[in-house]
């Protein structure tokens, strides 16, 4: 009994919290204003769910991240910026699993109704989604400390996703585009080392605006056999890949690819970009596996895509991950990191 009043006055709590007096008001004028009204969307905002038709023949690819001002952006950060990054990296998820973005659900919560904080939020938000054909169907918009969260479904045809547990002893290990400009980028906005102002705005601008790599995902589509998105480094993320496939990795680090940008960030040593390029999270590069008979396959598909993609790396049977340089084990130890050989425990 106790139990069931302690969260009835939970839920009078929380009810007393939404922002009632304007809240409809917000949501009409912000929120159900995108130009993109997708023709599988049956219901949008307005009722009290969203309706979408689905072919016969598709699964629906879903993922939820949540930011929350404080931990993954501060209070006072660019509200277009934050929107960006909330979407983007919702998207790479989908593009990861090889999903064609479709819906997107928007739990906002706001200390106040600060209309110079929503305008640019929403402008940037639908510039992204329009982008990228998806339709932001529903939500919720609650008083309280500044947190996004987004839940976004994405298309892919059945039997066609691409996960992390399907990696096979022998196949080719890939990343797009380059590795390393996102923490270049980080480290330029926390102070922590300097460059010409040029270079710092182009670094910067990577880190705040990697472009999900959505074509990419579907291109991979009955060619890659595991994938997933960069968002806490390679070296971190590609662990994923090894635990769920019940393979191990092997990473040639002579083969990450550096930017020109990086490399002149670093005053051409190279050690130190292919420290950050290992370590950089928030890349939103994919990272993929595909049998060595599938390259001519690879090749093609990525073709259309205008998107450079890299062999980094061998799965091999066993377990864990192994850095090489030249062939042999690395001499050097990455940041953050206790072995130069980074085994699962
Ligand atoms: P309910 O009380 O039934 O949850 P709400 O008042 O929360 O309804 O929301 C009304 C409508 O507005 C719903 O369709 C909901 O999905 C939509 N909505 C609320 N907040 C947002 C938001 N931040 N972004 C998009 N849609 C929203
Ligand atoms: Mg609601």
């Amino acid at each position: 009994m106790k139990e069931v009043s302690l969260l009835a006055g939970f839920f009078l709590l929380r009810k007393k919290r939404t922002m009632a007096k304007n809240e409809f008001d917000i949501i009409k004028h912000y929120f159900a204003q995108q130009q993109l009204q997708r023709d599988d969307v049956a219901l949008a905002i307005g009722d009290d769910c969203a309706l979408v038709n689905v072919a016969a023949d598709y699964s629906v690819a879903v993922s939820t991240d949540s930011l929350v001002a404080g931990t993954h952006f501060l209070a006072d950060a660019d509200p277009a910026a934050v929107a960006y990054k909330a979407l983007a990296s919702n998207l790479s998820d989908l593009a990861a699993m090889g999903a064609t973005p479709a819906w997107v659900s928007l739990a906002l919560t706001l200390p106040t109704i600060d209309e110079a904080w929503l305008a640019p939020f929403c402008h940037s938000f639908f510039e992204l989604a329009n982008q990228y054909n998806i339709q932001l169907i529903g939500g919720d918009t609650t008083k309280g400390p500044l947190s996004i969260t987004l839940t976004v479904q994405g298309l892919v045809p059945r039997g066609q996703a691409l996960t992390r547990s399907g990696a096979q002893v022998e196949d080719d290990v890939y990343v797009t585009g380059y590795l390393g400009d996102s923490a270049a980028g980080l480290a330029l906005i926390l102070g922590q080392q300097d460059c010409d102002a040029h270079l710092a705005a182009t670094l910067i601008e990577r880190h705040f605006k990697a472009s999900p790599r959505v074509s990419v995902g579907e291109a991979l589509r009955g060619i890659a056999s595991a994938a997933l998105d960069i968002s806490d480094g390679v070296v971190a993320d590609v662990k994923h890949i090894a635990e769920r496939s019940n393979i191990a990795i092997e990473i040639e680090v002579e083969q990450l690819p550096l930017s020109a940008e990086l490399l002149a960030f670093c005053k051409g040593d190279r050690q130190q970009a292919q420290q950050l390029a290992l370590s950089s999270g928030e890349e939103y590069e994919l990272c993929f596996t595909a049998p060595a008979a599938n390259r001519d396959a690879l090749k093609a598909a990525l073709a259309h895509t205008n998107v450079k993609y890299s062999c980094i790396g061998k799965v091999k049977a066993g377990s864990g991950l192994s850095l090489l340089q030249f062939g042999k084990p690395l001499t050097w130890r990455l940041f953050g990191w206790d072995h130069f050989v980074v085994k699962d425990n």
